[in-house]
């Protein structure tokens, strides 16, 4: 890595812009989404809307405001996603996503720890302005105005599926959420839910929303230590596990996806989809995990 050429913030987007990104209305709400810092500093991003081929022409007016999907990967790489290059891995519906929208190329991480950069990425500002600078002994502030209150000051219904117990509501970022689930959600506390369990839920969630403009919020956890990939993906990989996570958190994401085409949302809802940093490798001294300066990316 030319950790020379890192810079904060977008730098380069996509050429390719698909037809979706041109109509005005996405447009808008992709301008809010930024002017809340929602295009923050992220290790890898892409966004779009997809239009069916079953797509009746209506103004934008008629359509109403466009729904906000906001999806997070914990721990990804953009190095390790087919749209970003990999060789190896397969991320088809990642893939789609970066083809059919906006893929930004050099996106940088504002902390390499869970709950400092979903912080960052609700809040729009840096960790050491949010004041949640570290997982479990820190907390987002009411005092801080997060895209959730935002949107929900907009008359969005605002919902969250969250994986891990980092993010768990005590930790502030449930605020402006009408709904936030997560990892106490089920009635027993775990460590971390499965990406099938959250596609599952987002699934039955996103039935409820069809009718409202939603900002639905969901975070995988998959790609996190320890890497143990279900089948397929366990044996499409053999001692690659952080890959076989990351081709099952892809095939997750395409079930949520597959969700809104079903529904008939899919034209109407804008997806942004990032990680909240990348992950270690064994560079920089690091033989896993997500702590230090190589997994900003
Ligand atoms: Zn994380």
């Amino acid at each position: 890595m030319n950790r020379g050429a890192q810079h904060h913030g977008i730098l380069h987007v996509h050429p390719a812009r698909a037809r979706c990104n041109r109509r005005p209305s996405l447009v808008v709400n992709a301008r809010r989404l930024r002017a809340a810092g929602l295009f923050l500093m992220l290790p890898a991003l892409m966004c779009g809307c997809r239009r069916s081929s079953e797509s009746v022409e209506t103004s934008d007016a008629e359509r109403g405001p466009a729904n906000v999907l906001l999806i997070s990967l914990d721990t990804t790489r953009a190095d390790h996603l087919g749209c970003y290059g990999h060789p190896k891995v397969k991320t088809p519906n990642l893939d789609r996503l970066a083809a059919e929208g906006v893929r930004f190329v050099e996106c940088v991480s504002p902390a390499p720890i869970t709950l400092p950069s979903h912080a960052s990425l609700l809040a729009g500002v840096y960790p050491f302005v949010h004041g949640a600078r570290d997982n479990s002994v820190f907390r987002l502030p009411e005092a801080q105005e997060t895209l959730a209150e935002a949107m929900k000051q907009a008359g969005y219904t605002t919902v969250a599926e969250v994986a891990a117990e980092v993010l768990d509501r005590q930790f502030g970022l449930a605020q402006g959420f009408d709904a936030y689930t997560d990892t106490r959600g089920g009635g027993s506390r775990v460590h971390e839910r499965s990406g099938a369990e959250v596609a599952a839920r987002a699934a039955a969630r996103l039935k409820g929303l069809k009718d409202r403009p939603f900002f639905l919020f969901l975070h995988f956890y998959d790609p996190h230590l320890p890497y143990k990939p279900p089948e397929p993906h366990a044996s499409a990989y053999p001692g690659e596990p952080y890959l076989g996570e990351i081709a099952a958190v892809d095939a997750y994401v395409g079930r949520v996806l597959d969700a809104l085409d079903e529904l008939g949302l899919a034209e109407r809802t804008l997806v942004v989809l990032t990680a909240d940093h990348g992950e270690g490798l064994g560079q920089h001294d690091e033989p896993s995990g997500a702590g230090a300066g190589s997994a900003e990316r």
